[in-house]
């Protein structure tokens, strides 16, 4: 077996200065390489832009033999071996992009003890060459990166990251294995530890708030209004646009050239050189702007991004926390804006509804769809909260804030406060009478007195609840319920099912529900709308019917996006 000389730096702030220029680590950043380098087994939980990569590069500098890192995107080992590379560090990268003659070089190199880092992909483990070769070097630590693709609980799930843990048994000698990733829930980490095997793991997870980033949502009428607006006010920036579709990455980018302004666009319907292009000119500041779908920005490492703004709102709380965590990476302050409309809610779940799982067993179908609602429903909860939105992100994360920023778009906003004692009183009185069985929208349906499917299917029309609060603002009413799920009224259970909570304090009559209300509310406070049942569907398709030929562009679009890789 061919081994190596330890590496020539005595201690990783050595390392740290010498190979990549940095004076001091991140937090956290030097728990995790003491870790490795006492031999313990890793997972690591930092939110994008902490610095997860230096974990690994800075003991494989260490250490005596290769560190191999699995990553799972092409793009991504390129950029990071060329950094390496840039740097001084020699190091390589094994994946379906190279020639039968420059793999076999690799191996070689690989021989030689060229090579301190080689990143892998995946599907690359089980091959044969790749195991003889594994076997016959020494391999002094296995990085797993972006490690929730492990997990069907991850955004990404990564069938071939399941042969991780196969390719370590094979190896005879077991390395240290180390696991990064930025998705925090509990779900996954459990997936990550069990699927790997990770044995008494040194256990990082760093704050995840990121306070250089300034949070909003904002409702305007108009959204081009507000960006060419938005871009004039930050002249000379550098920020990212994303839009949930090609087809309005397109428009704004044709939209924004006419204005004279250093713009670029990114969707996986353009060329690889195309692509390419636009991320170099990016990156390397010729355009200030790019507008992109989320095929971009895994792998961007662009430290002074400015601003993110969502064009429209992503399907779940992670996507976003990632793409807007895109910005303000260099420390400074930045800011994430979201901008939303209601029909992002009924195109999300349109996408939802319609999404093709014939090629996965029905039951895990079921577990993914049902996961993707809730993840919906919690975006919905960010772009509708009056609560402090840093707060809100950092609590789904699984933190624990003590007091609100003070410095986020509602923390900032002047609100005014609306009594809603007796809509409390006639929601709760609605869950009571409907047997504590159903959730926030069929309640708020009930009461609104919406003629859906669903509510003539458990016979809503019969509860002398049933349109109570005809003309509300569905909106007040959603809010009024989290208002009543924060004060403890009202409790969620098992499937997000509403339950009654302490409610003897609303028999004194001095108590009062007071809900905040925004300029927006006042404008849209007016009476809904009677629903019409078109073809029995429910009021959300309906609704979503106008949309129809718009979703059905939307659906070819993804069809083509999940045959092109991003
Ligand atoms: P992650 O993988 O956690 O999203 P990266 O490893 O890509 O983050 O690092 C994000 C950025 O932070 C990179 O530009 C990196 O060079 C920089 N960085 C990481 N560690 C340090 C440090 N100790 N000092 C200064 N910059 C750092
Ligand atoms: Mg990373
Ligand atoms: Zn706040």
């Amino acid at each position: 077996m061919r081994t190596f000389d330890r590496g020539i730096y005595k201690t990783s702030k050595e390392a740290l200065k010498a190979v990549f220029g940095y004076d001091s680590f991140r937090p956290g950043q030097e728990s995790v390489i003491n870790a490795v380098l006492e031999g313990r087994d890793i997972l690591a939980v930092m939110p994008t832009g902490a610095g997860k990569s230096l974990c690994y590069q800075v003991p494989a500098m260490l250490l005596s033999g290769i560190t191999l890192v699995i990553s799972p995107l092409i793009s991504l080992m390129q950029d990071q071996v060329n950094a390496l590379n840039e740097a001084g560090v020699d190091a390589a990268f094994i994946n379906s992009s190279l020639s039968e003659k420059e793999l076999n070089d690799t191996f070689k190199n690989a021989y030689k003890g060229h090579y301190k880092i080689i990143y892998v992909a995946p599907e690359r483990l089980m091959s044969e060459g790749f195991i003889s070769f594994a076997k016959s070097i020494e391999i002094s630590m296995i990085t797993v990166d972006e490690a929730h693709c492990i997990s069907q609980w991850g955004q990404d799930f990564r069938p071939s990251y399941m042969d991780i843990a196969e390719f370590i048994n094979i190896l005879g000698k077991r390395p240290i294995i180390s696991a990064f990733t930025a998705t925090a829930t509990q779900n996954v980490r459990e997936d990550i530890i069990c699927s790997l095997g990770l044995n008494d793991p040194y256990f990082l997870v760093t704050g995840f708030d990121r306070e250089n980033l300034f949070f909003q949502v904002d409702k305007p009428q108009n959204k081009e209004r507000f960006i060419l607006d938005y871009i004039e006010r930050h002249r000379g920036e550098s920020g990212i646009i994303y839009c949930a579709t090609r087809k309005n990455v397109d428009s704004l980018y044709t939209l924004l050239r006419k204005q004279n302004i250093s713009v670029a666009r990114y969707h996986a319907g353009m060329s690889n050189e195309e692509r390419k292009q636009m991320q170099d000119d990016f990156v390397f500041d010729y355009t200030s702007i790019v507008i992109a779908t989320n095929a971009f920005g895994m792998g961007i490492d662009k430290s002074n991004v400015r601003f993110v703004i969502h064009y429209n709102m992503p399907s779940s709380m992670e996507n976003y926390y990632q793409e807007a965590g895109r910005a303000g990476r260099d420390g400074l302050n930045s800011e994430c804006i979201l901008l939303f409309s209601p029909q992002d809610i009924i195109i999300n779940r349109f996408l939802l509804e319609h999404k093709d799982f014939s090629d996965i067993d029905p039951i895990d179908a079921m577990t993914i769809r049902d996961r993707d609602i809730k993840r919906l429903q919690i975006m919905e909860g960010y772009c509708y909260t009056t609560e402090c939105l840093r707060n809100y992100i950092l609590k789904y994360f699984g933190e624990d804030p003590k007091k609100p920023c003070d410095d986020c778009g509602n923390c900032l906003r002047q609100f005014e406060t609306l009594d809603m004692t007796d809509e409390a009183k006639k929601i709760i009185n609605c869950i009571y009478e409907s047997r504590e069985r159903y959730g926030k929208n069929i309640i708020m349906d009930t009461v609104l007195g919406a003629k859906t499917a669903r509510l003539a299917e458990i016979g809503a029309s019969k509860y002398k609840s049933y349109g109570v609060l005809e003309s509300s603002n569905k909106n007040l009413l959603r809010r009024l319920i989290e208002e009543l799920l924060l004060e403890g009224y009202i409790l969620t259970g098992e499937y997000q099912v509403l339950k009654l909570g302490d409610i003897s304090r609303l028999k004194n009559t001095d108590t009062k529900v007071m809900v905040k209300i925004t300029d927006e509310d006042k404008v849209t406070n007016r009476k809904l709308k009677p629903k019409k049942n078109i073809n029995g569907m429910d009021s959300l398709t309906s609704a979503g019917f106008k949309l129809f030929d718009k979703l059905k562009e939307l659906r070819l679009e993804i069809a083509r996006a999940e045959k092109i890789p991003p």
